[in-house]
């Protein structure tokens, strides 16, 4: 269990938040700038003008001596200190990246938003990263971020509720045109362009926060896990400082989580899991959608350790409650029933009943699946997987197979 597809489930970004908090910087750069010793948030030295961190005396003389800070001081201060200058430089590299990666698909078409084929400012190529097809959907990064900005900047400046800046913060990672999210490169691209944006705000800021948790779920999404485990780590202690609500906490934890499942870190994700999991449980009880969600990521990541009978007795705790909650063909439920499928074909100790209930339950996932995503949606591969495995581990046990 817990391949292809599954493990996305664990990823997903959780919303983004709109709490304040007092305020204070937190970093994302959290290493010595000479040696990359970590310096967590608050260790070390920082250079007086532009903020460049080190773990001592001896590391910043040395590089001001030979790491070439001499020359790049002024220049980091210039661009607004160390982080401001990290950001814009992550940016124009992962823009780079970003359309060189689509060259080949973006060849010969024009920016939707600008109209252009090259930046005019910026020269900068196209991208396209979602899921639109034939012409529709190229566009230039900073034309995206310009948009995004915007939309955001009118929210805040008119005070529109919530559910209006939640929609308008889309933007920042997912398609206009499509309303998929974008991935890979384009989605690195965007983070950093976000919090390039939005990183000068004080701590308490609303948006910054949710910059903070864009990037770090961009860089997830383009697999920059070690880069996104800084992020997630200083989002978390920066809440933890400020004392934020429980359910943000909750939020922050649970997308720590996913980034160590993705390093493989995963006694730490399982505590994790679980601690964010009776979290929620207790501060939303069983029906809610973010309760069911976890118990989902939880089951999954008990599956992976191969920790069968828990991932048994948590879903048929909560399976029922999903299944009442959401339809029976809504994702999280599907995927439910198939980390439960998964446990009794994959558990040593399963009946011969117990196999045969999980070849039904994949035919009958399948079924829908093809149904609600379509025969070319990449869980029906995943699915078939399974089918196939549980088919044969059925086959190896039973005298008579039944119909096969
Ligand atoms: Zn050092
Ligand atoms: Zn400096
Ligand atoms: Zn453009
Ligand atoms: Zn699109």
């Amino acid at each position: 269990m817990a391949k292809g597809r599954e493990s996305d489930a664990d990823t997903q970004p959780r919303g983004v938040r709109w709490h304040r908090v007092c305020p204070k910087m937190a970093m994302i750069l959290t290493q010595c700038a000479a040696c990359a010793t970590e310096l967590g948030l608050s260790l070390g030295k920082k250079c007086g003008r532009c903020s460049t961190r080190y773990c001592g005396p001896e590391c910043q003389v040395q590089h001001w001596k030979e790491g070439g800070h001499d020359k790049l001081c002024k220049l980091i201060k210039k661009a607004g200190g160390a982080e401001q200058y990290n950001a814009n430089q992550k940016y124009t590299a992962a823009v780079a990246v970003a359309a060189e990666a689509c060259a080949e698909d973006t060849k010969g078409q024009t920016c939707y938003i600008c109209t252009q084929a090259l930046h005019w400012k910026t020269k900068e190529g196209l991208v396209r990263g979602c899921s639109c097809r034939g012409t529709a959907g190229f566009a230039h990064v900073s034309c995206l971020a310009e948009q995004a900005k915007i939309l955001v900047a009118e929210g805040e400046e008119n005070n529109l509720g919530r559910k209006a800046r939640d929609e308008r913060w889309l933007r920042w990672d997912r398609c206009s045109l499509c309303e998929q999210r974008y991935h890979g490169v384009v989605s690195c691209a965007l983070g950093w362009a976000c919090w390039k944006m939005y990183l000068g705000r004080p701590e308490s800021d609303k948006v910054r926060r949710s910059a903070m948790t864009t990037l770090g779920n961009a860089l997830s999404d383009a697999k920059h896990f070690k880069d996104a485990l800084s992020v997630r780590e200083a989002e978390l202690s920066m809440e933890r400082r400020v004392g934020a609500a429980e359910e943000d906490l909750l939020v922050a934890r649970g997308n720590l989580a996913g980034t160590y499942r993705n390093l493989g870190r995963i006694e730490e994700a399982l505590q994790m899991r679980r601690d964010v999991y009776f979290g929620l449980l207790r501060l939303y009880g069983e029906e809610h959608g973010e309760t069911l969600r976890e118990a989902g990521n939880y089951a999954n990541l008990l599956n992976q350790v191969k920790r069968f009978e828990e991932v048994k007795a948590l879903l048929r705790k909560t399976l029922p409650v999903a299944r009442r909650v959401f339809s029976e063909s809504n994702e999280l439920t599907l995927k439910m029933r198939w980390n439960y499928a998964g446990a009794l074909y994959a558990d040593p100790v399963s009946t011969l009943n117990d196999l045969r209930e999980a070849v039904a339950t994949f035919e009958d996932i399948e079924r829908t699946v093809r149904r609600v995503f379509g025969g070319a949606h990449p869980l029906v591969e995943a699915i078939e997987l399974h089918l196939r495995k549980s088919r044969a581990a059925l086959a190896a046990r039973d005298p008579q197979p039944l119909g096969a």
